[in-house]
């Protein structure tokens, strides 16, 4: 269990907490209200930015040549974070011994806190620790600034890492649909990284999803996205992971570990194709379903649907920051799908 504390004072500002991975949806807007979605985290957890993150921000057209690419950016964006690197991600009831500065929060938000500038203080020694989210669409969060805030305590906890095995029996996913019949925002975020993933990984390339539930989910979008088929090499995307069997494939969509962020090894030349934890579980366990008293084949599009009659929209602003970040975006068809989207960034609806 890991403690963080107030660099100038060592004042504890954290509950213990056990280190998991940054998920993908750390940042997502979603929605226009009403008030802020669930926290990102779980309670005691934490998670580290291991990249540049928050304020103070460069204008794209302001980098010197090289500067984006030596920075990991491979496609352009309207800003870029020069803020420090390793802010600590928390769930909000997991902070102590800071307080909320009004003096700090500026006024940019809706009817929240927008996480701009750090606005939590030590209640010791009044140094700026931290910044506070809870504006409408998005996640609840804390960020603790690594430049005022260290570790006070690291020791093995109580919550052990699970193996591959545990991970399927302890965490079981989540499902695509909310009780509203709406998707799940952390399936549209994990399903925009994958997405892009997918795309690297393809080249522009048609990919073929014979898995009748992994394409309910990536078919649609992929068809926007990529068009026409064009005359490339189809690809084959198939599930890879722990506790299910192999199978061929050119791409595989396999688990990455929510608590170490390792990805489930694949051997070249498959290509692995990241999903967060919580939806591959459910993608690669929830069957739907077989229709009983059949002997002859079922073409897929007569199967039971597993997820829900929405029409799915991946998150577009992770989509392309995802893809962003990735080299192959350089190459002129991927780029070319970047840059019809960038005008979207909240949905691929409009591709
Ligand atoms: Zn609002
Ligand atoms: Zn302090």
């Amino acid at each position: 269990m890991t403690v963080f504390g107030c660099l100038i004072c060592d004042t504890a500002l954290t509950v213990p907490v056990s280190r998991v991975a940054l998920p993908v949806h750390a940042n997502q807007q979603y929605g226009n209200g009403p008030g802020p979605l669930a926290p990102a985290l779980e309670p005691a957890t934490f998670a580290v930015n291991p990249l540049p993150s928050g304020s103070p921000w460069r204008r794209w057209a302001d980098l010197e040549p090289g500067e984006a690419e030596a920075l990991g950016w491979y496609a352009p964006r309207f800003s870029i974070s020069a803020g420090p690197a390793g802010q600590v991600l928390l769930a909000p009831g997991d902070v102590r011994g800071a307080a909320i500065d009004p003096a700090l929060v500026d006024d940019s938000a809706c009817c929240g806190l927008d996480g701009g500038e750090p606005n939590m203080v030590c209640l010791t020694c009044g140094t700026p620790v931290a910044t506070r989210i809870d504006d409408c669409g998005l996640r609840q969060a804390t960020w603790l600034n690594p430049l005022a805030t260290h570790i006070l305590e690291d020791d093995p906890g109580p919550y052990p890492v699970l193996d591959w095995a545990d991970l399927i029996d302890q965490r079981p996913g989540i499902p695509p649909s909310q009780p509203n019949g709406d998707w799940h925002p952390i399936w549209k975020a994990a399903a925009a990284s994958a997405l892009a993933h997918m795309l690297a990984a393809s080249g522009g390339d048609p990919v073929a999803i014979p898995d009748h539930q992994v394409a309910e989910v990536f078919r649609p979008t992929l068809d926007r996205l990529v068009g026409a088929p064009s005359t490339g090499q189809e690809r084959t995307l198939v599930l890879a992971g722990p506790g299910i069997p192999h199978a061929d494939g050119d791409l595989a969509l396999i688990p990455e570990h929510p608590q170490t962020g390792e990805l489930w090894p694949v051997t070249p030349p498959m290509t692995p194709v990241p999903l967060a934890w919580d939806a591959w579980r459910h993608l690669a366990f929830h069957r739907a379903p077989k229709p009983i008293g059949r002997s002859v084949p079922i073409p897929p599009d007569a199967l039971p649907a597993l997820l829900p009659n929405y029409r799915f929209e991946p998150d577009g602003e992770i989509f392309l920051n995802v893809l962003a970040r990735l080299p192959q975006v350089k190459q002129p068809r991927l780029r070319a799908i970047y840059d019809r989207g960038r005008p979207y960034n909240y949905t691929l609806y409009n591709f």
